[in-house]
């Protein structure tokens, strides 16, 4: 029996994978042709995210930076500038009804690997079945994969695997990480007559001028510094955590100390997601930040005809918002219509 080769799967209905889907049906490929897979729903990902989320980005009628393939947001929540994840996930759903992007829903790709003899890829999927493709974009998001890389022992690990903040009960508590997640846990920890030490790497300063409320979020933090809620440790890159006795003790690589009596939380990032097609890129780290080695295109470098789109796709200092990611449909397109022509 012939199985149906598709000419590109996309592994992800996050934001990044509908851009490119939409951005492919924009240039004309037919819907039969193109598939997109997703372990759970649309906007999966948005559905886990903790239950206090909203989204930093603003939704305004004169720049939407969370709206991708042209669909304005505020046709699913007009006049609310940071939905939650919920409102968001909906839009999400909305925008592959409107622009008929075909969603196989909870499909989960466990590995990939390319057939040279055939020229395509096939997409084992996890209990029975694979899927082939000419062209694969992996846009598999990278929020359920916290970065751990750091020797150390009894700590919380935000986002991922720490479920309830509220549930933590300490007098004192450290923070290790910076920017918006660690930002974010200092906010919701931080009440009168609890210390919160927030360790940081570098300054406490803001990335690169990001037009969003994490700017507002870390300007919060920094003013409950000043009313003694918050204590913020500069120039601390930690390299290992350790328990003696009761307490906890944090060492940085220059060798400083500091303890604390509760697990420390951890929010240092998130390595890519990336496992199942893992032996056809290769990973970049540079300055602890994770990326995959990509062309212009958002194609592999070592396996032509698999693109990176979404958070995963992003290029070193690029922050990884929707407003810079949903643009990646345009390009991974059309190089694929140039491989086509090629064929
Ligand atoms: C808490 C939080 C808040 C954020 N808020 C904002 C914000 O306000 N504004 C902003 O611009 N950015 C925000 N971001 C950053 C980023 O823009 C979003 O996380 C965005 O959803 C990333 O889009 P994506 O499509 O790359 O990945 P995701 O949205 O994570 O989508 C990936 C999809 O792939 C599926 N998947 C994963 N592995 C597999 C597999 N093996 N097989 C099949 N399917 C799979 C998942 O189920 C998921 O639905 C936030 C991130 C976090 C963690």
């Amino acid at each position: 029996m012939s199985h149906h080769l598709y000419t590109v799967v996309i592994v992800g209905a996050g934001p990044g994978g509908l851009s490119v889907a939409a951005a492919l049906l924009e240039a004309g490929f037919h819907p039969e042709d193109i598939l997109v897979v997703d372990r759970g729903e649309v906007g999966q990902a948005w559905l886990d995210y903790p239950a206090d989320t909203h989204l930093l980005s603003e939704s305004s009628p004169t720049k939407d930076d969370n709206e991708i393939a042209n669909v304005r947001t505020s046709e699913v929540f007009p006049n609310i500038p940071h939905p939650s994840h919920l409102m968001y996930q909906k839009y999400l759903d909305y925008v592959a009804q409107v622009k008929k992007i075909p969603v196989k829903k909870n499909t989960t790709v466990e590995n990939v690997f390319f057939n040279p003899e055939r020229e395509e890829f096939v997409l084992n999927l996890r209990g029975d079945g694979y899927l082939t493709s000419k062209y694969v974009v992996w846009a598999a998001g990278m929020y359920y994969t916290p970065n751990e890389d750091l020797d150390m022992e009894g700590c919380y690990i935000h986002y991922a695997k720490l479920p309830y903040l509220d549930d933590i009960d300490a007098k004192e508590i450290t923070v290790v990480g910076s920017a918006n997640g660690a930002s974010g846990v200092v906010m919701q920890l931080a009440r009168p007559g609890r210390k919160v030490t927030l360790v940081v790497s570098r300054e406490y300063q803001i990335p690169m001028p990001i037009d969003c409320l994490w700017k507002e979020n870390m300007k919060f933090v920094q003013d409950m510094e000043r009313e003694g809620l918050v204590d913020i440790v500069e120039h601390f890159r930690v390299k290992r955590i350790y328990k003696e006795g009761e307490r906890y003790y944090l060492e940085s690589e220059d060798g400083k100390q500091l303890s604390s009596p509760e697990k420390p939380i951890i929010c240092t990032g998130f390595l890519l997601n990336i496992e199942p097609v893992a032996s056809l890129v290769d990973e970049v780290v540079e300055d602890r930040e994770h990326h995959v080695d990509i062309d212009q295109d958002h194609q592999s470098k070592k396996q032509p005809g698999l693109y990176f789109a979404g958070v995963i796709g992003r290029f070193p200092g690029d922050t990884g918002f929707i407003i810079s990611f949903r643009e990646f449909g345009e390009p991974i397109a059309q190089s694929i219509l140039e491989h086509e022509k090629e064929r």
